[in-house]
């Protein structure tokens, strides 16, 4: 049902999640005028606290986390704000929220920071309190589970209180500007979709790299691991978006019956088709780090890299693997994709000494955005000794080519899409419930061979086995 929300209802609303991304978002929102003037934001949390108290503590979180450029008048957000405590356990805690919430006549949009053991109790004290009717979405947070059946409880649980057009479920890399751009580069240009397949593309690389340990995260870290972590939902997601047939058009079905066709096709991968990997002590950018097990402060099993070979079985991508790495305590942070493209069938050069590489596109999506075309050229010169030819990069600086638009935190945009009811950039639950199958599969391959992670050193790319992985098959990572 399309709606604009005129209240936006946040659980967890004194978390990290919250005080580093959600306010700050919602309040550079503001800023630039893209709140409604009527939105109200009612915060909860088991915190006691009143409304003064919460724009109090709203103030300092946007003075840690917002730059100062992009407050606007703190008041005006502030004053949007409200605080009602709240045990999601407790379902007779649920009508005072109820109260506080106010007429929702507009439509009102939840959105859940919390920890998914929450959800269940959160969904039943919503429904007795008459906060789940047809002018109410939810948003809900990662992770959606631990695996597929974790996974299908959550789903059945907020199914049973609201209908799929009702669900936005977050991957806050789809809302981000460089991960939107996937779809206008394949689909807004001509040159690279005919391309955009087995034969002409080599393989494809995914590079999730952190150089970050645990980061206080350790509750939910440790046995959760990288793969969980970071492959289940992001690498997937982009995954889909780099092999996705072109949708009918860009709306939310079209774009998601895509994806999900992707997901579908993903094959069962064998044990040696992955490594894992734990770091130990080693050094990032000058400075010594601990290995997992001491920040740990217990030896553990859990995987702080992974790396895989994937094949998607299907027309467009048979024979072509798609590498996926990520990790923590890697050299470098970045997110990006490769696209390798082949060799030329046939190479005039060759006779003359000169040998053409094949083309190369790399998608930076974090820290910088930027899209770069390596093309053949030749070097300047009378070529006396031979023709020489060079890779030289077609750079895109995504900031550069639109200076002017602010960049923007993922969660304004997605955000923004809550309160409005655009789920495009949302996962469907068919997309969750497929990347899990997948998961489930590989751990239970790991199981199955008892396999360990391999220790690597700390701002090391991880185990060698993950660049024999690779290299066995004639290819080294972009690094
Ligand atoms: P957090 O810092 O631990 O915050 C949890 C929030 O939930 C707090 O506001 C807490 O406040 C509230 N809460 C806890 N128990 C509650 C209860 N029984 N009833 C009502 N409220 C309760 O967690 P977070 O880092 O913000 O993460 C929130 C969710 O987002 C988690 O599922 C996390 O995995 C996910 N996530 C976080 C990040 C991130 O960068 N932080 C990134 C991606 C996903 P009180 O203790 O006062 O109740």
């Amino acid at each position: 049902m399309s709606f604009t929300a005129d209240r936006l209802l946040l659980f967890g609303a004194t978390g990290d999640l919250a005080q580093r991304m959600l306010l700050p978002s919602l309040c550079a929102l503001c800023a630039d005028n893209l709140l409604a003037p009527d939105l109200a934001i009612i915060g909860t949390a088991r915190q006691e606290m009143d409304d003064q108290g919460y724009r109090n503590f709203v103030r300092a979180a946007l003075e840690k986390f917002l730059p100062a450029e992009r407050r606007g008048s703190m008041a005006g957000f502030l004053n949007r704000l409200h605080y009602q405590p709240l045990d999601a356990n407790e379902t007779d805690h649920f009508a005072a929220l109820a109260d506080k919430v106010g007429p929702q006549d507009d439509g009102l949009a939840i959105f859940l920071s919390t920890a998914p053991n929450l959800f269940e109790p959160t969904i039943a004290g919503l429904s007795a309190a008459g906060l789940t009717h047809g002018k109410v979405r939810i948003g809900l947070e990662k992770p959606l589970g631990t695996c597929l059946e974790s996974s299908r409880e959550i789903n059945d649980a907020v199914a049973s209180a609201f209908s799929e057009d009702r669900i936005f479920r977050i991957d806050h890399y789809l809302g981000k500007e460089t991960v939107q751009n996937l779809l206008a580069l394949r689909f807004a240009n001509i040159m690279f979709e005919p391309l955009w397949n087995a034969a002409h593309i080599d393989h494809v690389q995914i590079t999730v790299a952190e150089t970050v340990g645990l980061e206080g995260r350790v509750g939910f870290y440790d046995g959760a691991g990288a793969l969980r972590d970071m492959v289940q939902n992001h690498m997937l997601q982009l995954l889909a978006l780099v092999a996705m047939e072109p949708p009918v058009s860009y709306n939310a079905t079209a774009v998601r019956d895509e994806k999900v066709k992707v997901l579908r096709s993903l094959r069962k991968i064998l044990p040696e088709e992955t490594v894992t990997g734990q770091y130990t002590a080693g050094a990032i950018a000058g400075q010594a780090v601990p290995g997992y097990a001491d920040e740990l402060g217990k030896p553990s099993e859990t995987e702080t890299f992974v790396a895989i070979k994937a094949h998607l079985d299907n027309w467009r991508w048979k024979g072509v693997p798609f590498y996926l790495r990520t990790g923590k305590r890697l050299p470098a942070r970045k997110t990006e994709i490769i696209i390798q493209f082949r060799p030329v069938p046939y190479s005039i050069f060759d006779a003359r000494g000169a040998t053409a590489q094949p083309n190369r596109l790399v998608i930076g999506i974090q820290p910088e955005e930027n899209i770069s075309l390596s093309l053949m050229a030749k070097v300047p010169g009378l070529d006396r000794g031979g023709i020489r030819l060079r890779p030289v990069p077609l750079d895109i600086d995504m900031p550069d080519a639109f200076a002017g638009p602010t960049k923007r935190i993922a969660y304004e945009r997605l955000l923004l899409d809550l309160v409005e009811g655009d789920q495009t950039l949302f996962v469907r639950r068919d997309e969750v419930e497929a990347q899990w199958e997948w998961i489930d599969a590989v751990r239970a391959s790991w199981a199955d061979k008892g396999l360990a992670p391999k220790t690597y050193t700390a701002g090391s790319w991880g185990p060698t086995a993950a660049i024999a992985l690779a290299e066995r098959d004639g290819v080294t990572w972009h690094e």
